[in-house]
């Protein structure tokens, strides 16, 4: 095969496998449409991957070959055991690694083309070779961190230092020097280091002033860094499948940070200059005042279930913990086999990452007709019988609406507290993620079945079972 055919080639699968992580990428953002958009990205890549092999001048397959069989057996394993509740620290690891693809490729040539072949290349080369590996080093070590705070392996809490920003500032002027000074001397390598040094150190310094709990929304701006990283190395590669699939990842990450602060209603500068999770890592603090609650037991619960017409069911970050997705899909079989009509709201931060709850539910085969978006259910609370609260604190806090004081005032929330009797099942009566007490526990129409969110359920489908 000629060189031009096997360039025409490459560049049509070029842009099939651009069509198909658009198409992938608009299929993402519906929960029914996801796995086959999930399914059109994973072909896209393949596509482009292999295609880029069979085009570029590959020194050794076998090496190529066995680091894909190597990675592709580790991120399986990864993939298939990873526990829902700690997918956004895996999500945080993989970014790095991204981060550190772009770092690589791109420090790779400019070795070729500067250090070893000394072409003189252009302005607009080295701009990119150096967005790319300063993108690309802050995501590693700002992704790295990130990682390590959700996992536990380093303090969770917001660290900060006095002249803590002006530090940043300073450094950051130093790299804008260093990247100039490379652009008007490539064959200075140094200056490279300089810049590969000082953006991994800001990935550090920028991310440890954030508390652990705000590491989804970090998580999610490293996810559109990775993006950005890949697609200047796409300029560096001339690679347009690279500089396209980059742009995407790095739009749609901006836009999934843009809807997390919205839906918490945190600016991104808020999460960005730190001290919220301080906050919210004094769990425990109930606002002062001791609040009266009314505890329900399981039978009882169930009778109020047996007794009702219409349900709906809150999912939060507990129903994760406590794994308790199936025992839910069992008593809405329950509850529907009984007649009573059962539909959830999903709040857009229950849980904590994007989606939590869909993907919770969806894998307790849930049909996703039922999960209704919160402005579309929060009228329907007030003409519902129950409203079962499952794990979710934060996201039914009537506290948001009124209490001017609140951290998380002016958050949209769940009507919950609108519906004729509230069940809520939570352990105890331990805050959530805004550290704030919920003054909806205290209500006439509340109930507490406190346990694990999972034990109790089980136990109060059985009770009606025999109902
Ligand atoms: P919350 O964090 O407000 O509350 C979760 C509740 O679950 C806790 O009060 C806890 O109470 C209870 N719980 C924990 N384990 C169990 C268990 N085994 N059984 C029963 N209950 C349990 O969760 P929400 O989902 O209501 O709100 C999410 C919060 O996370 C929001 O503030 C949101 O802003 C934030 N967030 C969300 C992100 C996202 O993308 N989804 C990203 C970043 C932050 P107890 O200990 O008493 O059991």
């Amino acid at each position: 095969m000629s060189q031009e055919t096997i360039q025409l080639i490459t560049q049509i699968t070029y842009l099939i496998s651009s069509i198909l992580f658009i198409l992938g990428i608009k299929r993402l953002g519906k929960t029914s449409t996801a796995r086959e958009g999930n399914f059109y990205s994973a072909l896209a890549m393949f596509l482009a991957v292999v295609v880029t092999l069979i085009n570029q001048g590959v020194l050794s397959y076998v090496e190529i070959f066995a680091t894909i069989l190597v990675g592709s057996a580790v991120g399986l394993y990864i993939a298939r055991t990873v526990e829902m509740t700690k997918m956004p620290e895996m999500v945080a690891l993989f970014n790095g690694f991204g981060g550190l693809s772009s770092v690589l490729v791109a420090s790779a040539e400019f070795w070729r083309s500067v250090v070893q072949e000394e072409l003189s290349v252009g302005i607009v080369v080295m701009v990119t070779v150096i967005l790319s590996v300063l993108i690309g080093s802050v995501t590693l070590t700002g992704s790295l961190v990130a990682y390590g705070k959700l996992s536990g392996k380093v303090n969770g809490n917001a660290i900060t230092f006095k002249g803590q920003h002006l530090l940043n500032l300073i450094l950051f002027l130093v790299l804008l020097v260093a990247a100039v000074l490379l652009v008007v001397e490539p064959s200075q390598v140094l200056y490279l280091y300089a810049v590969v040094g000082i953006a991994l150190l800001l990935g550090i310094l920028t991310v440890i002033p954030i508390g652990g709990a705000d590491m989804p929304v970090v998580v999610s701006l490293l996810n559109s860094y990775s993006g950005i990283a890949a697609g200047a190395t796409g300029f560096v590669l001339n690679n347009q499948v690279l500089i396209i699939s980059g742009a995407l990842v790095g739009a749609s990450g901006l836009i999934l940070t843009q809807i997390m602060c919205k839906a918490m209603n945190r600016s991104l500068v808020n999460v960005l200059l730190g001290g919220f999770g301080q906050t919210a890592s004094t769990a425990g603090g109930a606002g002062g005042q001791e609040m009266v609650v009314k505890e329900v037991g399981v039978e009882e619960s169930a009778m109020l279930f047996d007794a009702a017409s219409s349900v709906i069911i809150v999912p939060g970050y507990g129903m994760a913990v406590a794994q308790a997705q199936h025992a839910v899909r069992e008593l809405t079989e329950l509850l529907e086999g009984k007649n009573i009509s059962v539909k959830f709201a999903i709040h857009p931060v229950a849980g904590r990452m994007p989606g939590h709850m869909n993907v919770l539910l969806a894998e307790a085969n849930i049909s996703y007709d039922k999960l209704i978006e919160m402005e579309s259910i929060n009228d329907d609370f007030a003409n519902t019988d129950i409203c079962f609260v499952i794990g979710a604190n934060d996201v039914v806090n009537p506290a948001a609406r009124a209490d001017t004081s609140s951290p998380i005032y002016g958050m949209p929330i769940l009507n919950a507290d609108k519906a004729r009797t509230v069940i809520v099942s939570k352990r105890s009566m331990n805050v959530g993620y805004a550290g704030v007490q919920n003054e909806l526990f205290g209500y006439p129409n509340c109930l507490m079945l406190f346990g694990d969110a999972k034990s109790t359920l089980t136990k109060v489908v059985g009770e009606l079972k025999e109902m």
